[in-house]
Formats: structure tokens, sequence, C-alpha cells
């Protein structure tokens, strides 16, 4: 039987169904329903509620950050975090041309600018080599210390790795180069809730991290998103996330210009049943990629596996198709099967908003662009609530 023929039997048979196939649709199998109708039942389903403090907690200790705020969403998590080191109008904010545009749309809220650096093949993000070689040429650092652009002394305040599909960056490589060159590091870890580096969870390795709860990721709360940092900084998250309102009984006073960030009590519900249940959905994937991998074994696709020295959570299982023409065969023939697969992300330097932005050279995105596929990723409805 031809590959493609036995992947489709493969994902048939993993998910017991002859129907369409979603990339990825989110589980509620454990206490998701009794925690938003206890959210109900209370009236607190809005601002204020203990389910957005235990959230907060919850994930903390999940991740082993010292805190984490919850957000409206993802996005709103990554706009305020690059706030809180400092990213302004003007500045350049360093990322890679291979991820979700919201990445790039958080910097440019804040009035500054991406540069896109090459990816690694091996770990589907930024580069280290790529991006020491790129500051060599391109920048200095001022008297200050500040590293600036040499075409336009522009200052670099940061640099926004995103961790792909789950599988974590060379973060080590990368921490090496921020403190050379004296750049904040915020790590986009929308994707990679629950991996880890050398033990570590992804989105704690960085000054600030960024997790989102959209209703595609690993676990979700509708719409949502949390700020991973230290205690110091999560005090000023939540300030800017809540209007910079001061604490107060009775007196509207707000300090500063800031956001209605903050997540609804009803999605920190929804939350909070989710998280409980983050493991066994781990599990699952991790075996779903095991057995992609076994099927795909000896054949022209190569199935992308976790890098060396991590743990991915394995959020959107993907392939390596040898060409363009072989990719563009992969999903015309799962997708007419009714199995969703995707091509990867149009790279960001090619969007009309991002299309003037400074870019270094891009040959493994070019590459990965031209030949990633993702394949359905969904935990088991069947399953998950069993392991
Ligand atoms: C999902 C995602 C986000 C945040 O998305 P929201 O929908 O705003 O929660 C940010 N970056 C990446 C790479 C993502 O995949």
């Amino acid at each position: 039987m031809p590959v493609v023929e036995q992947l489709v039997e493969f994902v048939r048979d993993h998910y017991r169904t002859t129907d369409f196939v979603p990339l990825h649709a989110p589980v509620f199998r454990g206490n998701e329903k009794a925690y938003v109708v206890e959210t109900i039942d209370s009236t607190f389903v809005s601002s204020v509620g203990a389910f957005v403090d235990r959230f907060e907690k919850d994930m903390a200790a999940y991740t082993g950050s010292s805190r984490a705020v919850a957000t409206v969403n993802g996005t709103a998590a990554l706009h305020v975090a690059l706030r809180l080191v400092g990213v302004g109008q003007g500045d350049y904010v360093i990322t890679q041309p291979l991820t979700f545009v919201a990445t790039c749309n958080a910097i440019a809220y804040c009035g500054a600018e991406p540069i896109f650096i090459d990816v690694d093949r091996h770990t589907l993000g930024l580069s280290p080599t790529a991006l020491e070689a790129w500051l060599s040429e391109h920048a200095y650092r001022d008297d200050a210390g500040q590293c600036r652009r040499r075409e336009d002394n522009r200052v670099i305040r940061a640099c926004l790795p995103m961790h792909t599909f789950g599988h974590p960056v060379d973060v080590d490589g990368l921490l090496r180069v921020c403190h050379d060159w004296k750049l904040f590091m915020v790590e986009d870890a929308a994707e990679s809730l629950g991996s880890t580096y050398r033990g570590q969870h992804t989105g704690t390795f960085g000054d600030i991290g960024t997790l989102s709860f959209n209703g595609n990721k690993i676990i979700t709360t509708g719409g949502g998103g949390m700020i991973l940092c230290d205690e110091e900084a999560g005090k000023r998250a939540k300030h800017l996330t809540t209007t910079a309102k001061r604490p107060h009984t009775y007196e509207y006073v707000h300090d500063e210009l800031a956001y209605n960030y903050r997540l609804p009590n009803l999605n920190a519900a929804l939350g909070c049943a989710q998280l409980e249940q983050l493991d066994a959905y781990i599990a699952d994937k991790r075996q779903l990629a095991a057995s992609y991998a076994a099927c795909l074994d000896g054949s022209e696709y190569n199935f992308f596996t976790e890098p060396e020295g991590c743990r991915s959570n394995y959020w959107l299982n993907a392939v390596i198709c040898s060409d363009l023409s072989q990719r563009d065969q992969l999903l015309q023939i799962t997708n007419e099967r009714g199995i969703m697969t995707r091509p990867i992300w149009q790279l960001m330097n090619r969007l009309p908003m991002y299309s003037n932005a400074p870019s270094g050279e891009l040959p493994n995105a070019l590459w990965l662009e031209a030949r990633v596929v993702n394949l359905p990723s969904s935990i088991r409805a069947h399953h998950a609530g069993e392991a």
C-alpha cells in the first residue's frame, strides 16, 4: 500500500472514525463543565473570581515559574511581555520568520519592528548561529552597552524566539548570544506548554515567557494566555493587564496608560480543569507521535522528532517532505480523503505589513516552508479520560 494511504488508514484507526478528522480539536472530559457551572452559580464570571487566582498559581507551580499572570489571549500576553522588557517606539525585536503572525503583531503593537533571522532545521526555531552571525555583521554595542543596528543606529531591544509546534529552540545557544549582545529574551511558548529543555519548562528561561490557551492549543480556555515571569515583573504585568488601577475599595484611580487584558473567571475555570489533564494529554500526544514515526519509517516522509535533550509536547505533529511537489501531493490526497493536513505558515517576511522589515539570509526557513506539513494531532476523546 502507498505510504500516504497507510497514513490515512492509521489516522482513521487512531481516532476510530470514518468522519472528517480535524487538525486539532479540543477535548473536555474532566471537570470543565463542573467548574464553569460553578462560576455561573456564583455570578463571578468576569473580572473577579477565584478561578483566575487558582489558574495562575497552578500554572506557576506546573511550569516552575515564580509568577504567572493570566491574560485574555496569547497575543496580549506577548504584547505585555515586550512592554515589560522595555520594548517601545522605534525599537527592533529579533524574531524568526517561521512563526504564527501573532509573534510579529505583538512587536508592531509596541511601535517596534521585527528583524527576521533564520531558523535551524533540527529545532524549527531561531538559530543562535544565524543570530550571532547577523549581529556581528549588522549590529554594535554603544558606549552604554546597548545593542544597535549599524544601518540606522536604532536600538535592538530584545530577541523573541518561538518553540515551533512544541519543539524547544536551542535555548542555551540563544541565551549565550543574548547575554553577549545585551538583548532581553522573551520566549513565545504559545505552542509548547509542558515541553522541557534539559528538564526545565519552556517559557521559564528568558526574562519573560508567554503561553496561549486558544481553542487549538494543547489546553484551552476558549481564548486566553499567560505571562510567565519573576515576582517583580509579575506585579507590573498584573498592573498593565488590569487598566493600571490602583487598589482601592471604591475609588477609580489609574496611574498610567494600560490595557484591559485580564482573563475572565469563566475562561479561567475551563483552564483549571484542562490543566488537571495536561500530563495525560502530553502522554497521548507523545504516543501518537511515536506511532506516526513508526508509520512513516523508511518512507520519503521524514517525521519531525524532538531535538536532543528536549522533551516535546508534540502539540502539532509535522513531516518534512522531500520537495514542494511531494508536499502538495500529500496535502491534496489527505484533505480529499477527509484527513485535515496543512502546510506550515507562509514566512512572516512575505506578509505585506512585514515585507520591509530587516532580514538576514533565510535558507532554512525557505527550505522548511516548501516541505513541512502538519498532521492531525488532537487528543483522543475516547482516551483522554483514561490516561
Ligand atoms: C497561538 C499562538 C500565539 C497566541 O495566539 P492567541 O490566539 O492570541 O492566543 C502566539 N504565538 C504563536 C506562535 C502561536 O501559535
